[in-house]
């Protein structure tokens, strides 16, 4: 179990320094020392190594093993989005914590790419559940004017358009761990990671 920590001694920490100054100087009107002390000790409480922001092209965030990478462009968004993506996020190392590092590639152990999508939209979707009733938290003890995001991945899971993109996208995954003859999560991230960057 870890202690909570207060905010003077979250700041020092230099994965939290870079992030509450973006935080405060991109959302100033939702910037309070008491939001991110409690933000970034449900962070501090997934075992996230460090944050970064960095240039992606077709993802909002990635769980990646040693830092959790945000995309830059998110911060064109309003705080709400902001938000919602962080905290989908450090879902995902909530659920490694969980369930170990390898939930992902696990969810690939088969042929079946209905079978795989569906188990990796049920880990996404888990993520989403976890980070929409922390953003509810949030909205209620900060009173934010965010409405409640849907989860995205929900709506993947009823869209046949969607779902059908998603289908792609899992088969485009099938195929590389075949060519680059990938056995653990570690790698299967950091090739994802090289695939929307
Ligand atoms: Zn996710």
């Amino acid at each position: 179990m870890k202690l909570i920590e207060t905010f003077e001694s979250l700041i020092t920490n230099e994965k939290y320094n870079e992030l509450n100054k973006i935080i405060k100087e991109k959302y100033p009107k939702y910037y309070s020392a008491e939001l991110m002390e409690d933000l970034f000790n449900w962070i501090e409480g997934a075992d996230i190594k460090s944050i970064s922001f960095e240039s992606l092209v077709a993802a909002a965030g990635i769980a990646h093993y040693d830092r959790l990478i945000l995309n830059k462009k998110i911060l064109n968004n309003n705080f709400c989005y902001f938000l919602y993506v962080l905290l989908h996020e450090t879902s995902h190392y909530y659920q490694f914590k969980k369930h170990g590092m390898e939930i992902e590639m696990d969810a690939f152990n088969s042929d079946d790419v209905i079978e795989i999508a569906d188990k990796i939209l049920n880990i996404e979707i888990t993520a989403d559940r976890l980070a929409i009733r922390k953003f509810g938290m949030f909205v209620k003890k900060y009173d934010l004017q965010c409405d409640l995001p849907k989860s995205s991945y929900t709506k993947i899971k009823n869209s046949e358009n969607s779902y059908k993109h998603f289908l792609n996208y899992i088969q485009q995954v099938m195929i590389m761990i075949k060519e680059k003859d990938i056995k653990s999560n570690k790698d299967l991230v950091d090739a994802i990671y090289n695939m929307v960057k």
